[in-house]
C-alpha cells in the first residue's frame, strides 16, 4: 500500500474552510479527513465543537459515485478528563473508521493560546503531559497518538530540557500508547511550521527502544495545498532511525505502508 495522509481537516472542522474536492486533486487512492472533535472548547468560544456527522455520510457517499478512491470516515477527538462518557456515548452512535486522539486544552485554555506564555513552561507542560497520560488511560478506541508537543509549540523547549525534566513523564506515556497498539504521529505543523523537529528527533528513538514500531505521517492540513505537506523531510527522519514502515488505519485494521 502507498501510504497516504491520514491528518487534515475540510469545512467540518471549526477552523478550515477546505472542501473535499480540492484535496481530491491529489487523486488519492485512499482519503480521509479527520476534523476536529473538541468539547467546550476554549480554542472557539467554549462552543462544542462537533463536526457535523450526517453532512460528512452525504458527502462522501457523493464523492464515492464520482471518484474512484476509497473513502473513510475520520476524526481528531480532543480530550479532556471528565469529558470520556460523553464522547464516547457520541462514538457509539456515529461511528468512525480513524479516530486521532489529541490533547489540544484542558477545559480552561487551548495549550497554544498566549495565557500559557504568562504561566511557568515547566508548569504548563508537567500539566499538558499528565493530561496525556490519563487521557491515555480513560479514553478508548483512538488510534494515532497526534502531534505529542503541542502543549510545547508556544513554549521553546529544546530536546535536552525534554530529557532532563520530563523522559520519566513521556516514557510513561508512549509504554501506554504501545500497550494500546496505537501509531505515533509525526505532524508537519510542529516537524515544520512550529520548528520541533528536534523533539521528534529526541521521541522517536525514545518510542523505539520500549518497543514502539507503529508510526504516521499527519500533514494537519487545513487547506488543500498543505496535502502530504513535508512527507518526504519526515520520512528521511524516520529513516534516520531505522524505521522502514508506516501503519495505516482502515475500519479498525491495520496496514502497512512503505515510507513516502
Ligand atoms: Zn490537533
Ligand atoms: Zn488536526
Amino acid at each position: 500500500m502507498k501510504y497516504y495522509d491520514q491528518h487534515l481537516h475540510t469545512f467540518l472542522s471549526f477552523d478550515s474552510q477546505e472542501i473535499f474536492e480540492n484535496y481530491l486533486l491529489n487523486n488519492p487512492a485512499f482519503f480521509v479527513a479527520t476534523d476536529h472533535f473538541d468539547l467546550h472548547n476554549p480554542g472557539n468560544k467554549f462552543h462544542d465543537d462537533i463536526p457535523d456527522y450526517d453532512k460528512l455520510a452525504q458527502k462522501l457517499s457523493e464523492l464515492e459515485g464520482n471518484y474512484p478512491t476509497t473513502f473513510f470516515k475520520g476524526i481528531e477527538i480532543g480530550v479532556v478528563p471528565g469529558q470520556e462518557k460523553q464522547i464516547h456515548d457520541y462514538l457509539n452512535d456515529h461511528p468512525y473508521d480513524l479516530k486521532l486522539l489529541s490533547i489540544h486544552q484542558n477545559g480552561k485554555f487551548d495549550y497554544m493560546d498566549d495565557v500559557v506564555l504568562t504561566k511557568d513552561k515547566y508548569a504548563v507542560a508537567k500539566m499538558y503531559f499528565d493530561q496525556m497520560a490519563k487521557v491515555l488511560d480513560t479514553f478508548t478506541g483512538a488510534q494515532i497518538l497526534t502531534h505529542f508537543d503541542y502543549g510545547l509549540r508556544r513554549l521553546d523547549f529544546t530536546s535536552q530540557e525534554l530529557e532532563e525534566h520530563f523522559e520519566k513523564d513521556l516514557k510513561l506515556i508512549l509504554k501506554k500508547v504501545i500497550r494500546k497498539e496505537m501509531a505515533l504521529e509525526i505532524n508537519a505543523k510542529s516537524f515544520g511550521y512550529y520548528q520541533n523537529a528536534n523533539l521528534y528527533r529526541y521521541i522517536i528513538p525514545l518510542y523505539k527502544s520500549l518497543g514502539g514500531t507503529f508510526f504516521t505521517l499527519g500533514s494537519d492540513a487545513h487547506k488543500a495545498d498543505d496535502y502530504q505537506a513535508l512527507f518526504p523531510e519526515m520520512a528521511g527522519l524516520l529513516k534516520e532511525f531505522d524505521i522502514n514502515f508506516l501503519v495505516a488505519f482502515q475500519k479498525n485494521e491495520r496496514f502497512f505502508a512503505e515510507l513516502p
